[in-house]
């Protein structure tokens, strides 16, 4: 938080009951910052312990090819991740330390890669720290794997496995209303300074329908620390290479900034849909204590 102190947006929030303990899983380093950044740092400020895991360190990200090689890219997205988990207010980061698939997920291209490996090893691996953490909510992503990379749809099955070795009561699959996601990305596109190979179109089938999710969590507050995560991620916004998606988000004029990436949501598993969204994710918790 010293940067978010310094810049003068640290938010002193009232902690106000239980403090939990919120484990939220990822594939690759700046995941984070664009689905779940502005909940991790309400629930950090609230009082709770955050503790973010990543499966993979992210090598086969933009700039692979360029001046870093993939082993330079590891530790240095590495290092953008723990810059990321110190502005939100993370406790820990930890790395399972599988390798990255790539978008197009070839078997022997990664070492260990993340998209192949064995379910249940994996969830082994992630149930071990959910124990150790006695974590009482685990964020992973909707069935979908957002926008379809092999590596996410891991996390989706790798994280439902683990939390139920581990007996972690709620699982929240991070995901993005479908139906705000191509209005915003419509309203993007007509911004200048947009490449036109970006296409909201493939969009158009990722994340979640409305229809399916349980959790809009208002993160308004917190945009200012949303944007520090995704410009921590410094590797992914400027590299010359597709699609620069963090690099067009950071673009945008703050206040826009704030309304885009106001919200974020979730889809707690076993709980059915609401037609009112929850705001807290901690709700299941707070009503069986209740
Ligand atoms: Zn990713």
């Amino acid at each position: 938080m010293e940067t978010a102190r310094r810049e003068g947006w640290a938010i002193a929030e009232k902690a106000g009951g239980t403090p939990y303990t919120l484990v939220s899983f990822h594939a690759h380093p700046d995941d984070e910052a664009l689905l779940t950044a502005g909940t991790l740092a309400r629930a950090a400020a609230q009082g709770h312990r955050v503790v973010l895991v990543v499966a993979t360190a992210g090598e086969a990200g933009l700039a692979a090819t360029t001046s870093f090689g993939s082993r330079g890219l590891a530790g240095r997205r590495m290092a953008e991740l723990r810059a990321s988990a110190a502005v939100l207010g993370c406790a820990r980061v930890e790395l399972l330390g599988y390798g990255d698939s790539g978008m197009d997920a070839e078997r022997d291209r990664a070492d260990n890669p993340f998209a192949f490996a064995d379910v249940d090893e994996a969830a082994a691996r992630l149930a071990e720290l959910l124990r150790e953490e006695r974590a009482d909510v685990l964020t992973t992503y909707d069935a979908a794997g957002g926008y379809g990379h092999p590596d996410h749809r891991q996390v989706h099955n790798v994280g439902a496995r683990a939390a139920e070795l581990a007996g972690t009561p709620v699982v929240l699959e991070a995901t993005v209303d479908r139906d705000v996601l191509c209005r915003a990305l419509r309203v993007v596109r007509r911004l200048r300074h947009i490449p036109a190979d970006f296409d909201p179109v493939r969009f158009a089938t990722a994340y979640s329908p409305r229809s399916t999710l349980t959790h809009r969590v208002d993160v308004r507050r917190y945009a200012m620390h949303k944007r520090a995560a995704m410009a921590a991620h410094a590797s992914q916004a400027s590299a010359d290479s597709l699609p620069r998606t963090l690099g067009i988000f950071l673009r945008l004029p703050r206040l826009m900034f704030r309304t885009v990436f106001g919200r974020e949501w979730f889809i707690e598993r076993g709980r059915a849909p609401m037609s009112r969204l929850l705001d807290d994710i901690f709700a299941t918790l707070r009503e069986d204590t209740a």
